[in-house]
């Protein structure tokens, strides 16, 4: 029995666990993940890790020998398929039953399949795992055609390293511009036209009407009017399922995420939950259950969790950010953009350097800058105090926006 028990030895689950022990708490935590590898940053398996230039040695959230700390143990390639929260036990998926004082559930999410025919065919990749990206790199040598499904981050930055690897790509995206989710329209469109200025072929508004299949392999992506695009590998990145399973089932709220209060609780006693799987309030969102799926989302509620369970509670009140590497072309993201009911475009994109700043009831609620670190380190400021702007000074880049807090 551990005093704590984490759920998910990805970023949340290993950020939590450091910071119990920065914060000094003296019990026995475990921790149990499904993956049979070492924790990893899970950002760079679609950057530098699938171009090659990382090996996983560089990748590690922690070296293998803080996992031998004292009061620490870290279980591999187990999987828990059921929370008992009366008996405050957990069953894997090797018959054992684990117990604990306190639950913290960090599982993340699997990757969102295509439910067409050929989507399971080998040559279709996901990109979430370490062994989903080995399986991709396997094949690269057989592979010059890659077909993308998908124009979020994940897509988008698989294809800029494909092509950095100089294979063909055709990138589909189902709505009218990429980053649909997340994005304003003149951020998807710079892109969309950095991806097609190096080479991608990429098509919006496009439907997928199956996997095409050759000697057991995909052989291709045939679209909703009948054309077929040749590919030697697929590639789908179109979001992620949360990992709620046995915590639905044990009788927690929540559907799309477990629902968890300003102090990463569940509705079930002693069970808290972090990171992607984790629906909240955000405080610079709007008035709705959210998941962030972000190295900071996670990271800051494992510090929430840390500070409740060693006696020092203090509500999630971070600032989301976020960043993409396309190319040469760094994406930093500050706060939240929906709702928004203005934007202001700070620089010129022609120059690869610009910013998109959103505005809610003229008081800044998000920024994307591109190649404009410093745009993001005042913006992400601005957003935190709820600064109120003329538009006209925002877009104004002799003004810096440090002087406008
Ligand atoms: P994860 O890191 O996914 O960890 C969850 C772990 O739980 C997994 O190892 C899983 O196997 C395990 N698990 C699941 N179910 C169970 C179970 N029942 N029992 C035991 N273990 C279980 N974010 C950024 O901010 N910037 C980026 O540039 C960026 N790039 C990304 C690129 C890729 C390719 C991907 C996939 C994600 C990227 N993200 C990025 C998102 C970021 O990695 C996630 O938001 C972050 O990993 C979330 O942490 P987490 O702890 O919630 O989940």
């Amino acid at each position: 029995s551990y005093d704590i028990l984490i759920v998910g030895a990805g970023h949340g689950g290993t950020q939590l666990a450091v910071n119990l022990q920065k914060l000094k708490f003296g019990g026995i935590i475990g921790v149990i993940g499904a993956e049979p590898h070492l924790p990893y940053h899970r950002p760079p398996l679609s950057k530098d890790y699938l171009s090659g230039e990382k090996d996983f040695e560089r990748i590690l959230l922690r070296p293998e020998s803080f996992w031998d700390s004292e009061g620490l143990t870290l279980m591999r390639g187990r999987r828990v398929t059921a929370v008992d929260p009366a008996g405050k036990t957990v069953a894997t998926d090797d018959g054992e039953a684990i117990g604990y004082g306190a639950l913290v559930w960090a599982t993340g999410g699997t990757p969102r399949l295509l439910t067409c025919a050929g989507y399971d065919l080998p040559g279709v990749h996901t990109v979430r795992t370490l062994s989903d990206i080995n399986a991709m790199m396997g094949e690269m040598d057989r592979t010059k055609r890659v077909v993308v499904i998908g124009g979020g981050y994940i897509g988008l930055e698989a294809a800029a390293v494909l092509r950095k690897l100089e294979r063909d790509v055709v990138l589909l995206e189902a709505q009218p511009h990429v980053l649909s989710r997340v994005a304003g329209e003149p951020l998807a469109r710079f892109f969309e036209k950095e991806h097609r200025d190096h080479g991608v072929d990429l098509r919006t508004s496009v439907l997928v009407d199956c996997i095409e299949e050759r000697d057991g392999r995909a052989a291709g992506v045939r679209l909703a009017d009948g054309s077929v695009i040749e590919a030697d590998m697929v590639i789908v990145g179109i979001g992620i399922v949360p990992e709620v399973g046995p915590l639905i089932e044990a009788g927690a709220k929540g559907g799309n995420g477990v629902v968890v209060d300003a102090f990463c609780r569940t509705s079930l006693r002693d069970i808290f939950a972090i990171g992607d799987c984790a629906a909240h309030r955000n405080i610079y969102g709007e008035d709705a259950l959210i998941r962030l799926e972000s190295v900071q989302n996670a990271s800051d509620m494992a510090m929430t969790v840390a500070r409740a369970l060693t006696g020092n509670p203090q509500p999630y009140e971070a600032v989301p950010w976020f960043w993409s590497d396309q190319y040469d072309l760094k994406l930093q993201t500050a706060g939240l953009a929906t709702g928004h009911d203005a934007h202001v475009l700070r620089g010129d994109p022609a120059d690869r350097s610009f910013s998109l700043i959103y505005l809610k009831r003229g008081v800044v609620c998000a920024l994307d800058c591109v190649n404009a670190p410093k745009d993001f380190v005042f913006g992400r400021k601005l957003v935190e105090i709820r600064v109120s702007a003329e538009p006209e000074r925002l877009a104004d880049t002799a003004i810096e926006l440090k002087d406008l807090m």
